[in-house]
């Protein structure tokens, strides 16, 4: 048995004696700084406790001084008692003493000898005053997820140990066995002193389990994918997630845990609002939260999941759709009774008078209505009961999924795609002429902007019957034509136009293209798209906007990856002779499937050496293709809320990505469809902050960096990119701390739980 297993065998005096000389001298300068640490600590906590007011603020404040720490840290260690034990211990003869040094001197010769504790402790005054706000700092003290990580997380700590019985123990004990005369009847006699001796044991050898077990869960965290990012954060990062931590706690106080916002369920159920729900049941509390204005404002970095016709709120669409002389609209039922227009799939197009022809005029409101029959946008409008403004109304709800669509009892992954489809084939014919496109493509530009987003790759569809018509409906824009229509309107928002002054690359740095095409083509389809794409990357005008190629719709229903295996291996083959990169950027593993050709995805993305994928839920299901993927550096593109409302978890903690994010697989967070969601990139990070409890500012940093380092950018933007993000990371840091995203009242404290409902986002809210 090794020396660390007999503790119980040392006296704790000796073990004290045993440390070396350094050693104890510097516990000694410990305990010495500690002691009159917790005093004042003590003295603080209680004023404050008792009754604040500024001139415990005052006090305070010359404690910190005086104590040469933050105040954060003041409160934080009033309320952590514990971890100062491990540091007093030799001096009151704890066997946790002689435990954590023990633990010290496992973590190999390189390592300090010096607990975790002492490290803290023997920091400069300049390490521990952090620069945030007063009452900030103060209140958000206590969160053990903003500390720096120490060396020895990395070290896998002795948790066998845990078992182990020191020999001497056990002959002790087994001497009290042997006396024992068990009974079923009658308890033993000697029971007692069993129990005792046990008792003993239990009390000193918990100790020994409750630091191990802290080691363990660091240790599992320097795994994990904050690690990197925590260890290196700056002072005024540690400090702006403490800011983030209590800002949460407060958002939660004051707008989930309020009784009267409670919701009723089956059976009269009371059900009380939580942080983490439905997207779609919290997205109207959300918005006004103070955590989402800081989602708001956060530099983003790439935005790399996005379906180009599904990225803005409906009424933009419909605003244009509007004025357009050439807009047709029709249904598949007659728009009589109530039902009718919950059940009815409406869709747009714009219409030449051949075609208007071809189809039959109607009128849905008419019993004599048949399906398909088409009616000018602008007659509809006046005909809807109500007129243009209820009009608008129910085609803006009727783009948007609802709760009980996506959460009803009876819902599953296929009908919400359902109900998907039918939106996406609604919103087809509202993007699908040169105005709209063109106008579309300008304001998501816009968007990204206002999202702090820096770079982004929008994936548009590209078929070889594509969709897009001029205006008057006279003819179809190829899909040459669609790319120069993003590209003239990218450089239009950037240079300026018509006298206007251009964003000048001012957050947006680039803008690439995700050629997608459709699952459900041919192989000849998608053979001949994938030539097309590649001729778009050798062409000169194109090739700087081209990221990478994609196929999109429904993963269940389309053909999966391995059927246009052949074509995909020509590509590749074509890609290389021509010295050029165009990599594969698929959506695979949207599925709840286990087993089926659809799961099978993820294994042909890993064989095709996909740069990133889309999705990928089913992932962690697959230990061989996630363990490959990691290795070959390969980036998921996680969408939260896409997928909490499409059925693959029932609420955002449940989501595959917190999986991925343990075992530090890289990942970025995307829309995928915003509008149908009523979601921006903001929202999705709110979700996935939601949806766990101990998620930090390091982790989104990390987040955000990753989608910069797995964009397809060529090196000079990516590092452009990459610092002009650094640079508005610092600013975004500094704004947290200084105060910019806290509700304060009157005298200047975070707002009370009573100011709830006069609550006005400091950002104003996100809608266009
Ligand atoms: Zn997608």
């Amino acid at each position: 048995m090794g020396r660390s297993d007999d503790s119980l065998d040392a006296p704790e005096p000796n073990h004290y004696a045993q440390k070396t000389s350094e050693d104890h001298q510097q516990t000694l300068s410990d305990i010495v700084k500690l002691t009159r640490r917790r005093r004042l600590v003590q003295r603080f906590a209680n004023r404050f406790r008792s009754s604040h007011s500024d001139k415990d603020d005052q006090l305070a404040k010359k404690l910190a001084v005086e104590g040469g720490v933050g105040e954060g840290r003041l409160q934080a260690e009033a309320e952590q008692p514990k971890q100062d034990e491990a540091i007093l211990a030799p001096l009151t003869g704890m066997v946790v003493g002689a435990q954590g040094s023990r633990v010290v001197e496992d973590r190999g010769q390189n390592e300090p000898k010096r607990s975790r504790q002492s490290d803290a402790l023997a920091a400069s005054p300049a390490d521990t005053t952090l620069d945030v706000p007063w009452g900030e700092a103060v209140k958000a003290g206590g969160q053990a997820a903003s500390r720096q990580p120490t060396q020895d997380e990395t070290t896998d700590p002795p948790i066998g140990k845990v078992l182990e019985v020191p020999d001497h123990f056990l002959c002790d004990l087994r001497d009290v066995l042997e006396k024992c005369q068990f009974s079923l009847e009658s308890p033993s006699e000697l029971t007692e002193e069993l129990e005792g001796k046990l008792a003993l044991y239990s009390g000193e050898k918990v100790k020994e389990y409750d630091v191990l077990r802290q080691q363990g869960t660091r240790h599992e965290g320097s795994l994990g994918f904050e690690y990197a990012c925590t260890k290196k954060a700056s002072k005024t990062e540690i400090a702006a997630n403490e800011v983030l931590q209590h800002l949460k706690k407060n958002d939660i106080a004051r707008f989930y845990n309020k009784r009267d916002t409670e919701r009723i369920g089956y059976g009269g159920q009371k059900h009380k609002r939580f942080y983490g729900d439905h997207f779609l049941s919290n997205v109207d509390l959300i918005e006004r939260t103070q955590l989402f204005a800081l989602c708001r404002t956060m530099p983003k970095g790439a935005h790399l999941h996005i379906h180009f016709n599904a990225n803005l709120v409906p009424s933009f669409l419909l605003s244009i759709a509007r004025d357009q002389e050439r807009m047709f609209i029709w249904s598949d039922i007659p728009l009589l009774q109530a039902e009718a227009f919950d059940l009815c799939r409406i869709q747009f197009s714009i219409m030449n008078e051949a075609a208007v022809e071809a189809n039959g005029r109607g009128n849905p409101f008419d019993a004599r209505y048949e399906k398909g029959q088409v009616m000018q946008f602008r007659h509809f409008l006046r005909a809807y009961p109500g007129e243009e403004e209820a009009a608008l109304d129910w085609l803006q709800k009727k783009l948007v999924f609802q709760e009980e669509e996506a959460h009803d009892l009876l819902q599953t992954q296929t009908g919400a795609w359902e109900k998907f489809n039918s939106r996406t084939q609604m919103m087809k014919g509202l993007f699908n002429y040169e105005t709209a496109y063109r106008k579309y493509t300008r304001q998501c530009l816009e968007e990204f902007a206002a999202e702090n987003i820096q770079y982004a790759e929008i994936r548009p569809n590209f078929m070889s019957s594509n969709q897009v018509w001029k205006d008057d409906g006279s003819y179809r824009i190829d899909n040459v034509g669609i790319m120069h229509l993003i590209i003239e309107e990218y450089e239009a928002f950037q240079n300026g136009e018509n006298g206007q002054r251009g964003h000048n690359r001012d957050v947006v740095k680039g803008l690439k293209v995700i050629y997608c095409t459709p699952r459900s083509f041919s192989e000849k389809q998608v053979g001949d798209a994938l030539i097309q794409c590649f001729q778009f990357k050798m062409d000169k005008r194109f090739s700087k906007y081209i990221a990478g190629f994609d196929l999109v719709g429904e993963e269940g229903e389309g053909k999966p990856l391995n059927f246009f295996r052949k074509q995909f291996l020509e590509f590749q083959a074509l890609c290389k002779a021509a010295n050029t990169e165009i990599p594969f950027l698929f959506h695979c593993g949207e599925t709840l499937d286990i087993g089926t050709d659809t799961d099978g995805n993820l294994m042909d993305a890993l064989l095709l050496g996909a740069k990133r994928i889309g999705h990928g839920f089913a992932l962690p299901r697959h230990p061989y293709v996630m363990a490959k993927m990691k290795q070959h550096n390969v980036c998921v593109e996680v969408c939260p809320i896409s997928n909490e409302i499409l059925g693959l978890t029932p609420r955002i903690s449940g989501h595959s990505a917190y999986s991925l994010l343990a075992n530090n697989v890289p990942c970025t967070i995307s829309t995928d469809n915003g509008t149908l969601f009523r979601s921006r990139l903001s929202h999705d990070f709110y979700q996935i902050m939601a949806g766990k409890s101990d998620m930090t500012l390091h982790g989104l940093r990390q987040l955000a960096e990753w989608s910069i380092e797995h964009s397809c950018m060529e090196p000079d933007l990516m590092q452009e990119v990459r610092e002009a993000w650094e640079e508005r990371w610092d600013e975004f840091c500094n704004q947290i701390v200084g105060g910019e995203f806290t509700i304060r009242d009157d005298a200047g404290d975070m707002a009370a739980e009573a100011d709830f409902g006069v609550y006005k986002p400091p950002i104003g809210p996100p809608g266009l």
